[in-house]
């Protein structure tokens, strides 16, 4: 799913954890719970949007830019973060460029949404602008509320692993920033495996790295196409962290989360060994757009 079709006023405004076990109807028409039973031997997760708030850290990175340059304050917040994120969508391949490369698309990204707010940017006020724009994102990032202490229990029982579309150094150095880089082993980053995710051989490369079994293997991640259909490609559970909650795209079923705060019922979602009492959960229909 595209992060410019997070609808932002579906935003949460305060942290609640909603964990739906979506109950799939077999053959015989009954209604059985689609968790697995027994305890991953790994646990995989995505990083943007998933463990490290990127979606949010952009915002507030625009809104500092805002301030500073008024052409930006033409548009209202929101609407700078949709065209940015539709911007940033639209570039991403997720496999390899030269790290040059890197900086001139964020400055082509720029441009283009300088562009949107009725002004002609120069190729060097771009660049200057990107270089600010950075400097904020650095400053004002932050983790996904919950996810640090998540990795940290999940790791008490299972192996951890990252999944991510993006440049290696950039996302390691991310998960160096949530504390988390002792914790998470492997690391599959597309641009170094030239393969991205929803593609299956990237879910393939993680397994063989962990010696770990589908069967015995939980992905959780936010994009329904890279995390959820690409994980279920690869033969691996799939858990949608739907933290905006909007509408699966298409039809299949799947586990939900909303929040990982607090801990104990995602962990018993993922785990079902960590499970000391019976969940409480709604038996909710699959929302099918
Ligand atoms: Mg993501």
């Amino acid at each position: 799913m595209p992060l410019a079709s997070v609808p932002i006023e579906a935003l949460p405004t305060r942290s609640t954890t909603r964990v739906r076990v979506f109950l799939d109807r077999g053959d015989s028409g009954t209604l059985v719970p689609s968790a697995v039973a027994s305890s991953p031997e790994l646990v995989l997760f995505d990083l943007d949007d998933t463990l490290f708030d990127h979606s949010l850290t952009c915002r507030a990175a625009l809104a500092r830019l805002q301030v500073q340059t008024p052409a930006f304050a033409t548009r209202p917040l929101d609407d700078l973060w949709r065209e940015y994120l539709r911007l940033l969508d639209s570039q991403s391949s997720g496999v390899a460029s030269p790290p040059a490369l890197y900086a001139d698309r964020r400055a082509e990204r720029f441009r283009r949404l300088a562009a949107r707010c009725g002004w002609k940017m120069a190729a060097g006020e771009a660049r200057e602008i990107s270089a600010r724009y950075r400097d904020h994102y650095q400053r004002l990032r932050r983790p996904v509320p919950g996810a640090v202490a998540l990795v940290r229990r999940v790791a008490r029982r299972a192996r951890v692993g990252v999944i991510t579309n993006n440049e290696y150094a950039e996302q390691e150095e991310k998960l160096r920033f949530l504390g988390l880089s002792q914790l998470v082993d492997p690391l599959i980053v597309s641009a170094r495996e030239r393969v991205a995710k929803p593609d299956a051989r990237i879910f393939r490369i993680a397994l063989e790295r962990a010696d770990a079994r589908a069967s015995a293997t939980v992905m959780v991640g936010d994009s329904w196409t890279n995390d959820v259909l690409g994980a279920r490609g690869a033969g691996i559970r799939p858990v949608w962290f739907n933290r905006f909650s909007v509408r699966p795209p298409t039809r299949h079923r799947v586990e939900e989360i909303r929040s990982f705060r607090p801990t104990g019922p995602v962990e018993a979602l993922l785990d079902p060994a960590t499970r000391r009492r019976p969940l409480t959960h709604s038996a909710a229909r699959p929302s099918a757009a």
